[in-house]
């Protein structure tokens, strides 16, 4: 095999698998799937026997397909196996040389090259769905079952999206939010793209706190995607593109923290040195923009600037982002901000550390798989009992309203982001 095909596959990195199975028990496709080839264990060995010959990639491409890139495996490596590495080098090797793989490379390159990078786009894809919504056209379509008859399941989605902000709302936004007294920091926000098209309030609540908690925020209009589904996809080249123009986005205001509300944007933005050679100036630039990254619960309890005034009397647990804990290592800020949420019952889950099944688009492109992993977590929060699920990202909150409903708890059980929950708490500034 060629050294380039082995430098691809990070075969070096393969040899720190020592295979002990310790990943086994915290792998969710090994637990639903019950295949050594779809755990972390038998993933590894796959690459390995691709760079020697030994397997064809075709051998490989179901398994990587079949990968969440949760990373639960990561945290319980004794030999620190650099999975990621490994995971993403072997998508980039399928996208490239299966042919099998091509339907979904090709759907894959039209959405994340035009929609992801733009604003515009995104912007555009908000707008249009709240035509959709509030214009009476969802219900023609959901009359007819017209979203039936697309092949991704989109129809399982439609029906969970936030209702979204008038075109107006979202022009009105401005860039820079300053406080009257003299402010303790000064942040960055990183909008996302799914975030901000999709879960608009969301990014709006999430300056406000950060405004009544005492920041200064600015919201860098040059800013883009994070580039994190590209990079799980296997489109490396084009998620160095997007990480170099956040780091240029984010560097001429000098900020104190930079601050992402999505686990997701924010395991990829902490990864952003990896991509560049180190002692390169890129690398010095990614490590210095990634000092200052931080998730907005680190940011709130570092500020320790909020006293929430309304007493929520309900009954919550909370499903962790695997990026969020996984790569970013945030677990406890999050609970501690809902502690503080007076009349508030916090019930943790068995496993919050087992992923969701959303994983960025594997719920789309592999809805089946996801449902399965989906139905063990939904397991665990109806044994908590919770009236709410609170989230940190995206993916994992259209994924626990989809859990919601296939349990047929809705209207008695719901999802909502953190920063949601937190401004319904009537936040108010301490200092
Ligand atoms: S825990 Fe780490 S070393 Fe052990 S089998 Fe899994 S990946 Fe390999
Ligand atoms: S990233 Fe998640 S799904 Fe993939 S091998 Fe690791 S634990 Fe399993």
């Amino acid at each position: 095999m060629s050294s380039l095909l082995k430098e691809k596959l990070h075969y070096d990195k393969t040899f720190d698998c020592v295979q002990c199975g310790y990943c086994l028990p915290a792998c969710p496709t090994y637990e639903t799937m019950e295949k050594e080839t779809h755990s972390p264990r038998g993933r590894i060995n796959l690459v390995k026997m691709v760079a020697e010959g030994k397997a064809s990639v075709e051998d490989l491409r179901e398994p990587i397909e079949k990968c969440l890139g949760c990373m639960a495996c990561t945290t319980v490596c004794p030999t620190n196996v650099q999975y990621g590495a490994i995971f993403e080098g072997a998508k980039q090797v399928v996208d490239d040389e299966s042919e099998k793989a091509k339907p979904r490379k090709l759907m894959e390159d039209f959405f994340f090259q035009t929609f992801f990078p733009s604003s515009k786009w995104m912007n555009s894809l908000g707008n249009a769905t709240w035509f959709y919504q509030t214009s009476g056209l969802q219900k023609i379509s959901q009359q007819f079952g017209l979203t039936k008859r697309v092949p991704l399941p989109i129809d399982k989605f439609e029906t969970i999206l936030p209702s979204m902000p008038s075109p107006k709302e979202r022009r009105a936004r401005v860039g820079r939010y300053v406080r009257k007294r003299p402010s303790c920091a000064k942040v960055g926000f990183f909008k996302g793209c799914i975030m901000d098209s999709v879960f608009y309030k969301t990014n709006q609540n999430t300056m406000e706190l950060l405004l009544r908690s005492g920041a200064e925020v600015v919201f860098p209009k040059q800013q883009t995607c994070c580039g994190a589904l590209h990079a799980h996809s296997g489109k490396v080249d084009h998620s160095i593109e997007l990480a170099k123009q956040n780091i240029e986005a984010f560097e001429e205001e000098g900020f104190d923290y930079i601050v992402s509300n999505a686990g997701g944007c924010g395991a990829r933005l902490v990864e952003y040195p990896h991509l560049f050679e180190e002692g390169s100036s890129w690398h010095e630039r990614a490590s210095a923009f990634v000092s200052r990254v931080k998730d907005i619960s680190e940011v709130l309890m570092e500020m320790d600037g909020l006293l929430f005034e309304k007493e929520l009397h309900r009954t919550v647990t909370y499903q962790p982002s695997c990026h969020l804990r996984n790569v970013q290592k945030v677990t406890d800020e999050p609970l501690a901000l809902l502690k503080q949420i007076p009349g508030l019952t916090l019930r943790e889950l068995e496993r919050p550390e087992f992923c969701c099944g959303s994983a960025g688009v594997y719920n789309i492109v592999n809805y089946e798989e996801a449902m399965d992993i989906l139905d063990v977590k939904m397991k665990d929060v109806c044994g908590v009992k919770p009236d709410r699920i609170v989230t940190s990202n995206p993916g994992c909150h259209l994924q626990m309203k989809l859990g919601v409903e296939r349990e047929g708890l809705s209207g008695k059980m719901d999802a909502v982001h953190l920063v949601d929950l937190l401004m319904e708490a009537d936040p108010q500034p301490k200092y």
